[in-house]
């Protein structure tokens, strides 16, 4: 129920609105984002870099019904890449990318304008000597993504697919995508999704998430294993040596903010890690999502709130 109203809250332009103009809003933000600018994404990549794990950085916005919006954001990962490539953190930084935010909600052409825009960005990663992978956002936008997906990687073969252990269908999207060189990121999913289209208690989405590993582990490509669940990680850990998998063959992943310790003993292993580091103003969504899933974040919200 709290879930379902903190997404739904996170939808809220009204909300938005309050929540933004909270005094310590940013503050509480930068828990989990790691500022507004370029400068902080760079800044936050060197150091996860020098720490020895990999990043992939997430200009944030989501959603945009504006071909000027949509134009800004590419700009902004065209920037980003540039600064990457200058600094040499292309080897452990690479960007991740939300369809909604370069035009595919808009209502002429949108997807084509998101093909045509996530193109100019992969071309930016590649020059820059990195890859892209394109987040999962609802389960209205799937087949859209996975379509963009595919003509992507026509020229960019490395570009990153996500799929969620939530939806029913994908553990045939895992089978149809555990091809060789094919990056793809597991996670649990972070929307509100009806009963039609997705598991919808923790057991069920947990067994998902460990059937669609199998199949992502068994197969020839690149699985990237998106949670902080210490089951499923412990689970993960047990699967790879089980499949022979060694640690340039697949990847661990984890948030920004989260399990900052995990992330480090996994490394520590010899895992690769890589962290999702998101940037700039529009956190709004983005934060409502990681209050929606831990009841002790909101409780940080609110004592933050209460100071
Ligand atoms: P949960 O069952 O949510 O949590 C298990 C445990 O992990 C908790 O008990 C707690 O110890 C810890 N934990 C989990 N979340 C938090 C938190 N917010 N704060 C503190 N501790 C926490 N979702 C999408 O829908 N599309 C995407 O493209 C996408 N990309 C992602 C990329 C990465 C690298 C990661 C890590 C997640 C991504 N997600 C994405 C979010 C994902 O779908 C889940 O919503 C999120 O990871 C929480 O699920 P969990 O697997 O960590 O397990």
């Amino acid at each position: 129920m709290l879930r379902t109203a903190l997404l739904a809250a996170g939808q809220s332009a009204a909300i938005r609105r309050a929540v933004e103009t909270l005094p310590l809003s940013r503050s509480v933000v930068n828990r989990f984002v790691a500022g507004s600018h370029l400068d902080d994404a760079v800044r936050v990549s060197s150091a996860l870099a020098a720490d020895g794990r990999h990043v992939t950085l997430d200009y944030l916005g989501e959603d945009t019904l504006d071909a000027d919006q949509a134009e800004a954001t590419v700009a902004a990962y065209e920037a980003l890449l540039a600064a990457l490539g200058e600094r040499g953190l292309g080897e452990r930084a690479e960007v991740s990318v939300k369809l909604s935010a370069v035009g595919q909600r808009l209502p002429y052409d949108g997807e084509k304008i998101a093909l045509d825009n996530a193109r100019r960005i992969c071309a930016a990663a590649e020059a820059a000597g990195t890859t892209v992978t394109l987040d999962m956002e609802d389960h209205t936008t799937t087949d859209s993504t996975l379509d963009i997906l595919r003509a992507l990687r026509e020229d960019h073969p490395g570009t990153g697919a996500v799929l969620q252990a939530y939806l029913r269908r994908t553990e045939d999207d895992c089978r149809a995508l555990a091809a060789a060189g094919s990056r793809v990121r597991l996670c649990k999913g972070a929307y509100a999704e009806p009963a039609r289209v997705a598991f919808t208690t923790r057991a069920e989405v947990d067994r998902s998430y460990v059937r669609c590993l199998r199949v992502l582990l068994a197969g020839e490509g690149y699985p990237m294993i998106a949670t902080h669940d210490p089951r499923l990680v412990a689970i993960a850990a047990s699967l790879v040596r089980r499949y022979g998998r060694s640690p340039g063959d697949h990847e661990f992943q984890m948030l920004y903010g989260i399990r900052d310790d995990e992330q480090r003993r996994l490394a520590a292993a010899g895992s690769t890690v890589r962290v999702y580091v998101p940037y700039g103003e529009e956190w709004y969504g983005y934060f409502m999502r990681r209050l929606a899933e831990r009841p002790a974040n909101l409780a940080f919200f609110l004592r933050a709130l209460v100071r």
